[in-house]
């Protein structure tokens, strides 16, 4: 099945329509490209099935759970490392709360929830309120996280609803997921002010991408106006190889020399870390520790300490 065309209209009004390469248009605009898949693209490329212990819930690292109990989205963004995942939605066994819950309580070694998906602010708030107070009474469990990108496509969609929800939780931490200083709208500024309101950590994840912001100075932009509306950069992630997004892949010498200058560049606290998620569930490496041993072939230690493979097809 294909991936929908899908652009909220509040989002759809930051582009700028007239200029083809307009590099927020192409982040949601499909491309004829998409149908033709290299042979090294994936359905699943950072190996969620095989790490998926019970349906809607993936125990990867030891002290975390990734919750995804949605697989709708606000936007439908043309390099989505889970598109396939989600298009494939409707024969996948839907996810039973109570035995995700019971799961988490059987395992004492769990610190922090981290809600993904889909888009978790796409619940609905009192189901949310719901979960987060069934969570915060799992005495080992210190943190609750949503990862979510509607705070940039359609920040109108954060109610005090909402809000009053994710005010309920243990330690809140919120990762935006935000490409370009153009997604940077008033709007977004001002959920994020809400956010800090209701005490949450809020942080950034940037998925690095051909024609949108493979270029130092925009990545500068980005970072510094980040940490100024209050948003630490926390992640910058290499692009994984999902079906039908090789138009948006740059190679990995590359991604390092753009980095390596955002180092020389910016100020520490405006730098995220460059990582790399390991085809197969292997976990992510920070780009900087993968070890060349030959032309597109490198190795690296994951966070298991085993040496893996990684292969740039670029
Ligand atoms: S919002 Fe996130 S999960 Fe949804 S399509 Fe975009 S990248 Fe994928």
């Amino acid at each position: 099945m294909k991936f929908p065309l899908l652009i909220p209209k509040f989002y759809a009004n930051l582009i700028d329509w007239k200029d083809q390469k307009d590099p927020l248009m192409r982040m949601v605009v499909p491309s004829s490209f998409e149908d033709s898949a290299k042979e090294y693209e994936m359905a699943d490329p950072i190996g969620d099935k095989p790490k998926t212990v019970i349906a809607g819930l993936i125990h990867r690292y030891p002290d975390r759970v990734l919750v995804n109990l949605t697989s709708a989205c606000a936007v439908h963004c043309r390099f989505c490392f889970r598109k396939n995942l989600l298009c494939e939605n409707e024969n996948v066994v839907k996810p039973d709360v109570g035995k995700i819950l019971s799961y988490m309580r059987d395992h004492k070694e769990i610190w922090e929830v981290i809600f993904s998906g889909g888009d978790p602010f796409m619940l609905k708030a009192e189901f949310l309120k719901e979960i987060i107070g069934k969570i915060s009474k799992i005495s080992h469990i210190k943190t609750i996280r949503f990862h979510s990108r509607i705070p940039v496509v359609d920040a109108r969609l954060i109610t005090g609803k909402l809000l009053a929800a994710l005010k309920t939780s243990k330690k809140l931490v919120i990762v935006v997921h935000i490409n370009h200083p153009r997604e940077i709208s008033k709007e977004f500024q001002k959920v994020v002010q809400k956010f800090q309101k209701i005490g949450a950590l809020i942080m950034s994840q940037t998925v690095l991408l051909k024609g949108v912001n493979d270029d130092t100075e925009i990545l500068s932009e980005l970072f510094r106006e980040l940490v100024v509306t209050g948003v630490k950069p926390y992640y910058l992630h290499h692009l994984d190889a999902a079906k039908g997004t090789h138009h948006f892949r740059i190679s990995i010498e590359k991604g390092k020399k753009i980095f390596q200058s955002l180092r020389g560049n910016l100020s520490s606290i405006c730098l995220p870390e460059y990582v790399v998620d390991i085809p197969g569930g292997f976990g992510k490496i920070p780009v900087n520790s993968l070890k060349k041993i030959g032309p597109k072939t490198y190795t690296a230690k994951n966070f298991e300490n085993k040496t893996i493979k990684y292969v740039d097809h670029i």
